[in-house]
């Protein structure tokens, strides 16, 4: 099936076009700076060089316009008629305790998706513009939602409540919900071949590990636990958001600073994480793993209390699931910084890893970086979360199709 992937920014809107059956990605590209001046477009079709343009994109609407032209334009295009477009998946970041899988986007879905506004704030709004927008340019074309949290709809009630009083779960549905749910099942999936295992028969701990950063503890093809919680600030340290914090700390930094509360969650989001444990030195691991091997002592500290954040939710992660077959590294970081993985890795011995140093330095694509004797084996793994998305959305449409022959019949 060919599914358009729309994933919505709140100024930014990257797009795929796959062909499910063979993996194939058709076209690939970005719009940029929504709502802004200075708008860009960039697209790739697959073998050509990339094509860019300024354009103003006063918002999602417009910027889908230019993509569908993009695909159908003569020059550049890939389809000669936007009906070979046969789906659209969307990203969707927060479907609440209510939706465990991809979901065909009726009225009722967008109005959930709204009401789920105010556990996703920055992101379910830009998610539903661009379903308003496709469904304003695309009115006949199916298309499903593909949500952040569903893939951590497993997790048993002991691991998403939280120790407050339970009428607040009652009253306000506060729980765990977790994210990057699309990227821990994608990478999860692609361990288990690695392995040589059924993926509804491994134990896997996932590590994503990029701007935001979530880790997750994966049995028999369902999410046990995972870092991230009610929202996206809780678990590991990230980039500029400080992950789990004694609650206390809030009170003490909202009265030495003279904050609201609101003022102390924007440190905590935007001036935490290793950015703020450098001093300020830089949120992005490339520049502070230079720094370290410089010897400067703010990269060093930053970068080894970033790594401990990770041995601590390894260990606990691998107690959830009663031991671990594989351990796999993914996103910005865990796929491409050598130093980070060595960091956490060596610290792992106890579970009987063994890191094959040359195969961590010289790691590209997916890659067994434990020696072959490792307990447990680890593995970087490029995530692809556009694929998880197409090849979603065209699983249920299917059987959706298949369940309407059988009405047929
Ligand atoms: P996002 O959460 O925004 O999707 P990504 O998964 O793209 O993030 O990860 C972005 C981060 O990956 C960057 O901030 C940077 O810290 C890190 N990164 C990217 N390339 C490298 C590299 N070669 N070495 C170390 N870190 C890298």
């Amino acid at each position: 099936m060919k599914v358009l992937v729309i994933n919505c920014g709140s100024s930014s809107l990257k797009f795929r076009f796959i062909k499910t059956e063979t993996e194939e990605v058709i076209v690939r590209g970005l719009c940029e700076r929504i709502g802004t001046e200075g708008g860009h477009f960039k697209y790739i079709r697959e073998g050509d060089e990339p094509y860019e343009r300024d354009v103003y994109l006063p918002d999602h609407d417009m910027a889908v316009r230019i993509i569908l032209e993009a695909i159908t334009d003569k020059e550049h295009g890939a389809i000669s008629d936007l009906s070979e477009i046969e789906a659209i998946g969307h990203r969707i970041v927060h479907g609440g305790d209510k939706y465990a899988r991809a979901t065909y986007i009726t009225p009722e879905v967008r109005k959930d998706i709204e009401r789920f506004e105010s556990l996703a704030p920055i992101h379910n709004p830009v998610n539903l513009m661009g379903i308003r927008a496709c469904r304003h340019l695309l009115p006949d074309t199916d298309m499903v939602g593909v949500f952040d949290t569903a893939y951590h709809h497993s997790i048993p009630e002991e691991a998403y409540l939280y120790g407050i009083p339970y009428e607040y779960y009652e009253k306000f549905r506060i729980r765990r919900y977790g994210f990057h749910g699309m990227s821990h099942r994608y990478v999860a999936i692609e361990t288990s071949k690695l392995l040589g295992q059924r993926y509804h028969a491994s134990k896997i701990v996932v590590c994503h590990l990029g701007n935001g950063a979530s880790i997750t503890a994966i049995a028999n093809g369902r999410s046990m636990d995972t870092s991230m919680g009610y929202t996206p600030l809780e678990g590991i340290i990230m980039g500029t958001r400080s992950g789990s914090v004694d609650p206390e700390i809030i009170n003490v930094i909202s009265e030495e600073e003279d904050l609201s509360i609101k003022g102390v969650m924007k440190v905590l989001n935007n001036k935490s994480g290793v950015y703020g444990l450098s001093n300020y030195l830089s949120a992005d691991i490339r520049d502070l793993s230079k720094a370290y091997h410089e010897g400067n002592p703010d990269a060093i500290r930053a970068l080894k209390t970033y790594a401990y954040s990770i041995i601590k939710y390894i260990g606990a992660y691998v107690t959830v699931l009663n031991g671990a077959d594989a351990i796999s590294f993914t996103a910005g970081v865990g796929e491409n910084s050598a130093l980070v993985r060595r960091l956490v890795c060596e610290r792992l011995g106890y579970l009987g890893v063994e890191l094959d140093e040359e195969a961590n330095e010289n790691a590209h694509g997916k890659t067994l970086i434990s020696t072959a004797d490792s307990r447990i084996k680890v593995f970087v793994v490029p995530t692809d979360e556009e694929m998880s998305i197409a090849k979603q959305t065209a699983e249920l449409l299917e059987k959706r199709y298949a369940a309407v022959d059988q009405d047929d019949e």
